[in-house]
């Protein structure tokens, strides 16, 4: 059988978000809720477009950790690698927009079932049967999580897999911005493939540009590639031998939510294919053309999951432009 499975590792969690729109936390009349979690959205956007995906993660053994275990499998994400705590919850976050615009979190994580994923617990089969093995940075915020995230890493290369790194960043979760970019940067040099937004990028290199010779300080040799995505100004990459940059696809915004989530999920779709992707600039550059469609249609809904699109209505998108 082809390896063409993306195995995606790490938090899966459920958002709530206000009924109503510009609200602090505390003015907010209610929430929704909404399921979320970065690698988790991966998972779901890839199988969306028809790929194989498999989350490997742990949740709470409470109603909302088997609510978020059927979203995966009712998105037809392989769910063998999920794991449930009896003695902790599914973690929650509270999310809003405020009228400023600036965003407020509140997250219940003291400790969340994800952070208590161990080692010993780690499904190898589903990680050793990865030809694509994607992560953030989350994980990396405390033991034991950290440790499974690393060995996580070390068994799917082993394997034989590409290792997908989005970090992700929630500052409010670390204990420090120097952590935070410490840690980070403590695995960047073992990835593949690298996406860090441009404001990821200005915290990363602490300079306020998103310059080829800002970004290449962030390049290391062993990458096969390194994106930066631009928000609707669509992304720039980087090979060993090529660079360039793709323009986003303008849209009605609604929510940006997920965007980058479904820009990774479509790129590693359509990497998991075909390899040679990776060295044949127009064929990166058709791939990217894609995710910068996939990413644009999740900013047209509301929420996350329910705004990934499937290959029509990416195709569509593409047909239009
Ligand atoms: P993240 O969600 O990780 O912060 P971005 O906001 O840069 O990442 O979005 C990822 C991709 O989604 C962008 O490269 C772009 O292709 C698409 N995208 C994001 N926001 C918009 C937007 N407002 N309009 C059109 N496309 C967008």
């Amino acid at each position: 059988m082809a390896k063409d499975l993306i195995a995606s590792f790490g938090e899966m969690l459920i958002d709530f978000v206000p009924t109503v729109s510009g609200v602090s936390l505390a003015e907010a009349p209610g929430f929704i809720k909404a399921p979320g979690g970065a690698p988790a959205n991966v998972a779901i956007a890839v199988a969306r477009l028809g790929g194989r995906a498999a989350f490997v993660g742990k949740l709470g053994d409470d109603e909302f950790g088997r609510m978020l275990a059927g979203i995966l499998r009712d998105n037809g994400v392989d769910d063998g690698g999920v794991l449930f705590d009896t003695g902790a919850r599914t973690a929650l976050a509270f999310v809003t927009l405020r009228a400023d615009g600036e965003r407020e979190f509140m997250f219940y994580r003291n400790p969340s079932a994800d952070m208590l994923l161990t080692e010993a617990e780690l499904n190898l089969d589903v990680i050793k049967s990865a030809a694509v093995f994607h992560y953030g940075s989350i994980s990396l915020i405390t033991d034991p999580c950290r440790s499974a995230h690393l060995k996580a890493m070390e068994v799917a290369r082993q394997a034989g897999a590409l290792l997908s790194y989005d970090p992700n960043l929630r500052l409010p979760l670390w204990p420090s911005p120097e952590s935070a970019r410490e840690q980070i940067m403590s695995i960047w040099d073992r990835a593949d493939i690298i996406k860090v937004s441009d404001v990821e990028l200005e915290f990363l290199t602490g300079l306020e540009s998103v310059e080829d010779d800002v970004v290449l300080t962030l390049w290391r040799p062993e990458f096969k590639l390194l994106l930066v995505t631009l928000g609707e100004k669509g992304c720039k990459y980087y090979t060993k031998d090529f660079r360039g940059s793709l323009d986003g696809f303008a849209v009605n915004t609604v929510d940006t939510t997920g965007a980058g989530d479904a820009f990774v999920g479509a790129m590693l779709r359509k990497i998991v294919d075909d390899h040679t992707v990776l060295q044949e600039e127009e064929k990166l550059r058709e791939v990217l053309r894609f995710a910068n469609a996939c990413g644009a249609i999740t900013t047209t809904k509301k929420g996350a999951i329910p705004a990934l699109p499937n290959e029509a209505e990416a195709v569509e998108l593409l047909k239009r432009d």
